[in-house]
C-alpha cells in the first residue's frame, strides 16, 4: 500500500500498532495487548489513519473467531467492535436465556466452559466465554469503536474505511457484523398507540411489561421460551404459531446437537426447498427440553395460528394451527426416525426411548382453533414480536450484493475481491449462525485470505533477479513473507 497519507479525522493517534510476533508468526496487536479488558480502554482514544491488511468489523463470536484464524496464519489484522465484544450476547437477549446448545457442544475448540459439558450457560457466561477466548489468543480489538462506511479505492488497491475515530485504509475487508442485526416487525404490526409492543430483541423479563395478557407473535426459540416464562410469571399469554421446525432436545441419551452432527445436518449447505424461512423451536432452558407446543396448552398457554392482520382493535389468525404443529411433528419424528436408523445401522448401545413418540391429546385451541380476538376483551395489554431479524449492511458500499441487496458470496468469499462474509445464515451450512460453525468458517475465510497473501508475495524470474542484485542472494518461486506493511501513519 503506498504511504499517502489519507485525512485523519481525529488526531492525535492512539498508540495501536502492527508489529510481527515471535517466530514466522506476525499478526496486528494493540500496544497493550494483555487482556481484552484493557483494549476497551481504547475506546475513548482517537486515531489517524491506520493501514492494516485485514480489517474485521464487528467482536461477537465470529469476529474473534476470525481473528483466531488470521493469527495463527500470521495475517496483519485489526478487529473494530462499536460496543463491547460479544455485545449481543449481553443487550440484545433476554435475561434469562441460556444457551440453546450445551457447553460441551457450542464452544470454540479451544476453550471450554465453566460449567458442565451437559450445562446451557448462560447468556452472560457466553459473552464471558468471548471476552476470555478474545483474551486467550491476545485477539487485537478495539471496542467503542463504529465502522461507518467502506469504499473500495479508486486509485490504488483497497478499501478506504471510515470509522467513528478516524479512517482505516484495508487490503481486505471482513464483515463480521452478525446474523441477526435488525429486529424485524412485520408490517401488520397495529398502528393503535395503546397496546405495548417490542421486539424479542428487547425484551428481558416479565417485569417490564404492563399488567394484562400477552400476544407473542411467533413460536421459534425465542417466542417459545419467552412465550413460556410470561406464562410462568402468571401472564396470559397468547403465542401464535408458523411453520417450525421442533428436533428433541434429547433422544435416547444424545442430545439434539449430536444428532445434528452426526447425521450429517449440520452440514447441509442449503435449507430445504420452501423451509428457508421455517424456525426452529428449542430450549435450554430449566436444564433443556423439548418443545412441545401441546404441553404448552396444558399449561395454560393458547395457542393461536399465524397471525393476519390487525383492524379496529381486532387481530385475525390464520386457521393454520393445527397443520403448522402437525407438520412440527413431522419434523420431530423424522428425526427420531432417523435416530433409530442410525443406531442399528452403527450398532450403538443406546437406550430405547419409546415415550419419545407418545403425543398428548390436542388440547381445544387446537382442535376449535381462534381465529379473532378483540384485544381489550382479550386483555392483551401488550404484543412481543418474537419475528426475527435482517442485516444491515448500509456501511459497507462495494460491489458485493445482488439486486435485492443480499451478499453475494460463495463460503463467505464475495464478489468483490477483499471483502469477505462470516456468519451469516447458511454461509457454508446450517451451522453458520452457531458458535461452533462460525469457527469453521472462519478458519476457511482466513486460509482464502492467507492464499491471496501467497499470490501477491510471488515474485517472477526477472523480480527475483532484482532482488538477488539488491540482496546478495537468490530466491525461487516465493518469496520469503516480508514483515506487514501496516502501521498507524506517523506511528512505526
Ligand atoms: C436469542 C438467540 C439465542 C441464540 N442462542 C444460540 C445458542 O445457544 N448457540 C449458538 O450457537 N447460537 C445461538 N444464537 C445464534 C448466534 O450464536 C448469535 O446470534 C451470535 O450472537 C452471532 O454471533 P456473531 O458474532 O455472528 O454476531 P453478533 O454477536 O451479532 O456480533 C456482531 C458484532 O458486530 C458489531 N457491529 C455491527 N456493526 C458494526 C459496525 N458497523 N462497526 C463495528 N461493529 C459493528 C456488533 O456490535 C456486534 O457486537 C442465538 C441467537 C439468538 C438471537
Amino acid at each position: 500500500m503506498p504511504p499517502t497519507r489519507a485525512p485523519s479525522l481525529l488526531p492525535p493517534p492512539a498508540r495501536v500498532t502492527v508489529e510481527p510476533a515471535s517466530g514466522t508468526e506476525q499478526r496486528a496487536r494493540s500496544t497493550d495487548p494483555t487482556t481484552a479488558n484493557r483494549l476497551q480502554k481504547d475506546r475513548d482514544m482517537t486515531v489517524e489513519t491506520i493501514e492494516i491488511d485485514t480489517l474485521v468489523v464487528g467482536a461477537g463470536q465470529a469476529g474473534v473467531a476470525m481473528s483466531e484464524h488470521l493469527g495463527k496464519l500470521g495475517v496483519p489484522h485489526l478487529v473494530l467492535e462499536r460496543k463491547r465484544i460479544a455485545e449481543a450476547w449481553r443487550t440484545g437477549r433476554w435475561d434469562s436465556l441460556v444457551a440453546n446448545g450445551p457447553a460441551w457442544h457450542d464452544r470454540f475448540p479451544g476453550r471450554e466452559f465453566d460449567v458442565g459439558p451437559d450445562d446451557f450457560p448462560g447468556k452472560e457466561q457466553v459473552a464471558d466465554y468471548f471476552v476470555a477466548y478474545a483474551q486467550q489468543i491476545n485477539a487485537p480489538i478495539r471496542t467503542g469503536v463504529e465502522v461507518k462506511k467502506v469504499v473500495r479505492n479508486p486509485d490504488r488497491p483497497g478499501f478506504t474505511v471510515e470509522t467513528s475515530i478516524g479512517v482505516i485504509q484495508a487490503n481486505r475487508v471482513v464483515s463480521a457484523t452478525g446474523p441477526f442485526q435488525r429486529p424485524v416487525i412485520p408490517a401488520i404490526a397495529p398502528a393503535e398507540g395503546s397496546i405495548h409492543q417490542l421486539h424479542s430483541a428487547a425484551y428481558y423479563n416479565p417485569q417490564q411489561l404492563p399488567a394484562g395478557a400477552v400476544l407473542v407473535v411467533g413460536a421459534g426459540s425465542s417466542g417459545v421460551q419467552i412465550a413460556d416464562e410470561l406464562q410462568r410469571a402468571g401472564r396470559q399469554v397468547y403465542l401464535s404459531v408458523g411453520a417450525h421446525d421442533r428436533p428433541p432436545r434429547s433422544y435416547r441419551n444424545r442430545d439434539f446437537c449430536w444428532w445434528l452432527g452426526v447425521l450429517g445436518l449440520w452440514d447441509a449447505e442449503a435449507a430445504q426447498p420452501g423451509r428457508e424461512h421455517v424456525t426452529i423451536a428449542v430450549s435450554g432452558a430449566r436444564g433443556g427440553h423439548t418443545v412441545d407446543f401441546r404441553a404448552l396448552a396444558q399449561q395454560g398457554i393458547t395457542l393461536v395460528g399465524l397471525t393476519q392482520s390487525f383492524a379496529g382493535g381486532k387481530v385475525r389468525f390464520q386457521a393454520d394451527l393445527a397443520e403448522n404443529i402437525a407438520r412440527g411433528d413431522e419434523n420431530y419424528l423424522s428425526l427420531l426416525d432417523a435416530a433409530d436408523a442410525y443406531i442399528a445401522r452403527n450398532g450403538l448401545d443406546l437406550p430405547e426411548e419409546p415415550e419419545a413418540r407418545r403425543t398428548l391429546p390436542d388440547p381445544e385451541c387446537i382442535t376449535r382453533p381462534i381465529l379473532g380476538l378483540d384485544l381489550a376483551e382479550a386483555g392483551i395489554t401488550s404484543i412481543i414480536w418474537a419475528t426475527g431479524y435482517a442485516v444491515d449492511f448500509s456501511w459497507l458500499q462495494v460491489n458485493a450484493f445482488d439486486d435485492k441487496g443480499k451478499p453475494k458470496h460463495q463460503r463467505g468469499v464475495s464478489s468483490e475481491p477483499g471483502v469477505y462474509f462470516l456468519g451469516l445464515p447458511w454461509l457454508s451450512r446450517r451451522g453458520s449462525t452457531f458458535i461452533w460453525g462460525v469457527w469453521h468458517d472462519a478458519k476457511h475465510i482466513a486460509g482464502h485470505i492467507a492464499t491471496q497473501r501467497k499470490y501477491l508475495e510471488y515474485r517472477d524470474a526477472s523480480q527475483r533477479q532484482a532482488d538477488a542484485g539488491l540482496n546478495g542472494s537468490s530466491q525461487d518461486g516465493y518469496r520469503e513473507p516480508q514483515p506487514p506493511k501496516a502501521s498507524i501513519m506517523g506511528v512505526s
